[in-house]
């Protein structure tokens, strides 16, 4: 499989970069956040260092994200639980705190990947669907994660970026509930600084614009989920007598 090896520091990415190509793995090796965002498309896996030198991990990590739902395991000297905690939280599969035993690594890899291939099998019949070619749709509502729009009954909805980015995570696993710390740490990047307002703001104008208030449902106390229309009801809007 085609590894993303996202490293700054020489040795370390030779070591890593020689192992995974032991286990016949092609690797292609960035040793700055800039060039992990430009490649990570062709990523089956990541490999992710969090200390580089043009942007916190933490942030390419969210970043990478939005992007790119590739098995991805943070590899980095950072070691408090808070930051760990944080990795999983914006995404990452798996955490391996350096120094680490190279075997260990890459049994996590093979792990990682397994359930990956997992998670993205088939869905059920009814409710949101996923295609392989990163589109999802609900209803008349179609969310394109690679080129980053949602159009309604065809017509495309303008939302901020961060309205936007709501819908694509919601979007990126459909039969999964998030809940709003989560979303916050994920988005916003922090769930415990005042922002959790900001989130109640953005599901209202994702609600709002695209006129399909079921497109986020609220999981009472806890989080939001990507919705599926009522049953037996047309969409808003739709033509009298609605679909047969
Ligand atoms: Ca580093």
């Amino acid at each position: 499989m085609h590894a993303l090896l996202v490293e700054d520091d020489d040795r370390m990415a030779h070591a890593l970069g020689t192992a995974l190509a032991q286990r016949g793995h092609t690797v292609r090796r960035v040793g700055r956040a800039l060039d992990a965002l430009r490649h990570v498309h062709e990523a089956e896996f990541v490999l992710l260092d969090l200390g580089l030198p043009d942007l916190d991990g933490l942030e390419l990590l969210r970043r990478l994200r939005t992007v790119c739902d590739a098995p991805l395991i943070v590899v980095t000297a950072r070691c408090e639980e808070r930051d760990i905690v944080q990795g999983l939280r914006a995404g990452a599969d798996d955490y391996v705190v350096k120094p680490f035993r190279m075997a260990e690594l890459m049994a996590r890899v093979d792990s990682v990947r397994r359930r990956s291939a997992v998670r993205s099998g088939p869905t059920g019949p009814s409710g949101p669907t996923s295609g392989g070619d990163r589109i999802v749709r609900s209803g008349d509502v179609t969310v394109d994660l690679a080129r980053r729009t949602v159009t309604v009954a065809d017509s495309e909805v303008r939302l901020t970026r961060r309205e936007f980015d709501v819908v694509a995570f919601l979007a990126e696993r459909p039969d999964e509930v998030h809940a709003r710390e989560e979303i916050l740490d994920r988005i916003w990047g922090d769930a415990f600084l005042g922002v959790s307002r900001s989130l109640d703001v953005h599901v209202a104008g994702v609600r709002a614009k695209t006129g399909r208030p079921w497109l986020v449902r609220t999981v009472r106390g806890f989080g939001y989920q990507l919705g599926a229309p009522p049953a037996g009801t047309g969409p808003p809007g739709a033509p009298a007598g609605g679909p047969r």
